[in-house]
């Protein structure tokens, strides 16, 4: 069981055959120019993608649903989505974003006012920074506790889903909150609603998510399939991503900040973190030369492979030099910091600007 409100670390492969994920790097080469996260494996997974494949290929429209549960500061990790994002929409994608405020409510305890205030002061701000372009006539971003759609589709949807049934997906006990457990079907309806009539669906859809968020797919695309009669649904389609390392080695995580370099945060801040980031350096520097480092047990060059190094032939230099010993891990963390700092001062300059907007954005 997956617990999609928990940060445990997750054993991808196994995730993938216990639950049927199929392997991403089977469907690369129908994919015309596949985003970096995909070339790159950190895409490793995927139910039903071809669909989406066919839909970009064929120019048909397909839309692409992913939130944000407001709860905590945004940190880098969770950049991957939004650049993922703003590859789908130059794909033609239409975007739907539901703000999950009342997951992060039954979840997390966040009154609605704090919600939508981070919403708009982290999330909204730095998707606008990032690149995300807002003002696309096929973007449309929202407040679940707002949607009246949703919150009628959830409940006729909730009409064919039993306790037991969400007993077993989400490991709900007696004692958990009524709102918490409801609330996955508000998810469903997120998912789902961009495929109603009034929406111009049925259509292809996809939901890219951590692997940990895979038992809200799997409740959705069980429901479509059952109210396929009813509303002609077709079964979502999903990615998923491998999560960053944490500074520390562990999963990066908002509630630990020790883990996590956080996008509000100044260059000299994100700089000064990310020296301190866990390596896959040897004790010395004679047995580094000799035997070479470890990228693949390294954060920092995670945050190359995920952020700071758009060019694939620059990063396979960098993972060959560091596994034939050729560059020590002190001038390599040098290296990768001054990406950091270029990258935060434009960053921080960019939210400057997005602030206004973003506060015009669910006003
Ligand atoms: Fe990491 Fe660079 Fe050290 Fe290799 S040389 S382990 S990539 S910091």
């Amino acid at each position: 069981m997956i617990d999609p409100w928990s940060s445990a670390i997750i054993d991808y492969e196994k995730l993938r055959e216990q639950f049927g994920i199929k392997p991403f790097a089977d469907l690369l080469d129908d994919i015309e120019e596949p985003h970096p996260l995909m070339r790159r494996g950190v895409i490793f997974g995927h139910r039903d993608y071809g669909r989406i494949v066919k839909a970009m290929r064929e120019g048909n429209s397909f839309a692409v649903v992913t939130g944000m549960m407001p709860s905590g500061k945004m940190h880098i990790g969770h950049k991957m989505v939004v650049d993922q994002l703003i590859w789908y929409q130059k794909k033609g994608a239409e975007i739907y974003i539901p703000i999950a405020d009342m997951e992060s409510y039954s979840a997390r305890g966040v009154d609605f006012e704090t919600s939508r205030k981070l919403a708009v002061e982290e999330y909204i701000t730095n998707y606008i920074a990032l690149g995300l372009d807002f003002e696309d006539k096929d973007f449309h971003i929202y407040l679940q506790s707002e949607n009246k759609v949703v919150e009628d589709l959830a409940y006729k949807l909730a009409k064919k889903v039993n306790l037991s049934e969400l007993k077993a997906i989400y490991g709900f006990s007696n004692s958990t909150n009524l709102a918490h457990v409801y609330v996955p079907l508000i998810q469903v309806a997120d998912i789902l609603h961009p495929q109603l009539e009034e929406f111009g669906g049925p259509k292809p859809t996809v939901v890219p998510v951590g692997p940990d968020q895979d038992p809200h797919i799997r409740l959705t695309r069980d429901i479509a399939e059952r109210f396929k009669s009813t509303y002609h649904f077709i079964s979502p389609s999903s990615t998923y991503h491998r999560f960053i390392t944490g500074l520390t080695g562990d999963k990066m995580s908002s509630s630990k900040p020790k883990t996590a370099i956080f996008l509000s945060d100044s260059p000299e801040v994100a700089v000064k973190k990310l020296k301190t980031a866990k390596t896959g350096g040897k004790e010395t520097l004679e047995e580094q030369k000799e035997t070479g480092g470890v990228p693949e047990e390294c954060v920092v060059y995670e945050m190359l492979l995920y952020h700071l190094t758009p060019d694939d032939k620059e990063l396979k230099e960098i993972y060959r030099d560091c596994r034939e010993g050729n560059i020590m891990c002190g001038q390599c963390k040098q290296d990768a910091a001054e990406l950091v700092e270029k990258f935060f001062q434009k960053l921080s300059l960019k939210r400057e600007k997005a602030r206004d907007m973003a506060e015009s954005i669910l006003s």
